[in-house]
């Protein structure tokens, strides 16, 4: 069975119920989101009441609630350590999110690896795998490490960064990795090759290691190194080739997540993306369908 969603909010006080009616309402059977703002780390604390009644209602729906993904927020930056006092900052933060997925009977952290800002991707990567090395393992959560288009100076952008990373973790059981098919598009690895690119992964990292997939469009060229996010089928990578990873074998009990963009701003495009993708058929003209919300 096909596990897919998309990112929905988390609202103070709705909070984890509240993301699974959204994720409902998209007809999704998966989601992920933030526990607050993705830009900022102001949190709240997690009301069981609510995760209980959220519990109970994935139990009804069949909602394989082992696939539920929470993404931790940008600012996080592993990757630099030259103020002491932020990186240990990142630190905390970070094992705070385990804690709150813990609180949230939730056991995938999805984590931008970070941005080197000058130190070069050698300090990057000792510095991201010193900081993970505080805290894997506290809280029975598995960090996936997100593939990265490589804007600016991030790391992550090729499999050999990621590798690198996961090479020097010591905990091995809570280290994984979530693809993103737009940023793995823009860090130049052709999503019309999926095929070999699961092989090459294989080889070198391990195809069990993948946790999510982040199912995007790009609005980019292949190996732009740019990061914007494009409705599925409106983009360079297209809707064929993103329906072929959807529904690659291989990753068949992998969730597939969409960060598509709202159209216009204002309209959430999950429930006509997730059904165009149900019914594996392009529809031209489902921007116009979400603007009339038809
Ligand atoms: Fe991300
Ligand atoms: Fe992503
Ligand atoms: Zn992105």
């Amino acid at each position: 069975m096909l596990i897919i969603g998309s990112h929905v909010g988390f609202k103070k006080d709705s909070q984890l119920l509240g993301s699974l009616k959204e994720a409902l309402s998209y007809g999704a059977n998966t989601f992920m989101f933030y526990t607050g703002a993705p830009q900022n780390t102001n949190r709240y604390p997690i009301m069981d009441g609510l995760t209980l009644e959220a519990m109970n209602i994935m139990k009804e729906e069949g909602f394989d609630y082992s696939k539920v993904v929470v993404h931790a927020p940008y600012i996080i930056n592993l990757a630099n350590d030259k103020d002491p006092d932020k990186f240990m900052f990142s630190v905390r933060f970070l094992q705070e999110e385990l804690e709150r997925c813990s609180l949230l009977g939730i056991h995938k952290l999805v984590l931008h690896p970070g941005s080197h800002v000058g130190l070069g991707v050698d300090t990057a990567i000792s510095n991201i795998a010193k900081g993970l090395n505080m805290i894997l393992g506290t809280y029975d959560v598995c960090i996936l490490l997100e593939t990265m288009a490589g804007k600016g100076t991030e790391v992550g952008k090729s499999l050999e960064e990621i590798k690198r990373i996961i090479d020097l973790v010591d905990d091995k059981e809570h280290i994984g990795v979530c693809l993103d098919t737009c940023h793995l598009n823009d860090s130049g690895y052709d999503m019309r090759k999926f095929d070999s690119f699961l092989e090459k992964f294989d080889e070198m990292i391990g195809i069990h290691k993948i946790g999510c997939v982040h199912i995007n469009d790009s609005k980019n060229v292949l190996g732009a190194h740019k990061d914007r996010h494009e409705n599925i089928g409106f983009g360079t990578i297209g809707f064929d080739t993103l329906i072929n990873i959807i529904y690659n074998e291989k990753l068949k009990d992998v969730p597939k997540i969409l960060e598509t963009p709202y159209v216009d701003r204002e309209y959430a495009p999950y429930k006509y993306e997730i059904e165009m993708i149900r019914n594996k058929k392009f529809d031209n003209e489902l921007i116009q369908k979400i603007r009339n919300q038809e």
